[in-house]
């Protein structure tokens, strides 16, 4: 069974796609289990405001209509990409108030609600920056209010020229290990996000991570392509599997009303 538990439509500020169009693609591509995680990127210099309402409004609906169409062909999970919560807790608070099957909690922004991706990263900032990163991830899963921890990798992909070598966290072995145990004591999965197979960095979260995450303890696992458009859907996949089964991990999971739902890890994924 194939689950892209990570992709995003035109309720998304960076997507296009309709999420029927979406749910027609994942058929054709073999996927049971989709789930159009649209972007919510909680600011702390912004309310909720009635435009996002209008947009989850909408977003919701469509999701409901494609349900109904894809019925029995199709498992189509409601759902959220929910970025630093942390940010603003009244808000926060309102999105836990919408019935999610499920939501991937992701830090896009950090503190003064500057995006990482406008960040300069050098040699010399590159230390401080992963620091602040990981104190944000820390900071979201302590609020909680999601059920995987979106790209742990995002940052890196960012860091051209930062590193000798290929942007990796292995010197910062002990900050990752904190990440991981905390998300095991929540019952948090941590994905694997292949949207780093399309960016120039051209790797998946490292493998020592996954292996510390199942040595500590860790069981739920879901795969992401972070679709843009619906080409991408499924995207990068196999090489998803085949790290994940490396790292010793038999099953991924997906959440279906907020509930871990395991699924066997099978060479075609
Ligand atoms: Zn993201
Ligand atoms: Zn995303």
């Amino acid at each position: 069974m194939i689950c892209d538990t990570h992709t995003h439509s035109m309720y998304s500020f960076d997507g296009v796609e309709t999420i029927a169009a979406m749910c027609a693609t994942a058929v054709s591509k073999g996927i049971q289990v989709l789930a159009v995680t649209d972007h919510t990127e909680v600011l702390t210099s912004k309310e909720m405001g009635d435009s996002e309402r209008r947009r989850l409004r909408e977003h919701r609906e469509a999701v409901m209509e494609a349900q109904k169409l894809y019925a029995g062909k199709l498992k189509l999970l409601y759902a959220c990409e929910l970025g630093q919560p942390q940010f603003n807790p009244a808000w926060a608070e309102e999105m836990a108030q919408y019935p999610f099957d499920m939501v991937i909690g992701s830090i896009h922004f950090k503190k003064g609600d500057i995006d990482l991706y406008d960040v300069t990263y050098t040699r010399e900032n590159r230390d401080e920056c992963i620091h602040e990163y990981f104190e944000e991830t820390k900071e979201m899963i302590r609020q909680g209010g999601f059920h995987t921890l979106g790209h742990l990798d995002y940052i890196l992909r960012r860091m051209e020229g930062c590193f000798d070598g290929k942007p990796g966290y292995t010197i910062y072995r002990e900050q990752v290990d904190e990440i991981l145990s905390m998300l095991i004591e929540r019952d948090i999965a941590l994905e694997v996000n292949t949207a780093g197979l399309r960016k120039w960095l051209s790797a998946l979260i490292e493998q020592w991570i996954l292996e510390r995450f199942r040595t500590l303890g860790g069981k739920y696992i879901t795969i992401g392509s972070d679709a843009h458009v619906k080409e991408d859907i499924g995207a990068g996949f196999a090489e998803a599997a085949k790290l994940i089964r490396a790292a010793g991990f038999s099953e991924i999971v997906y959440f279906e009303k907020g509930q871990p739902v395991s699924v066997p890890l099978k060479g075609e994924v």
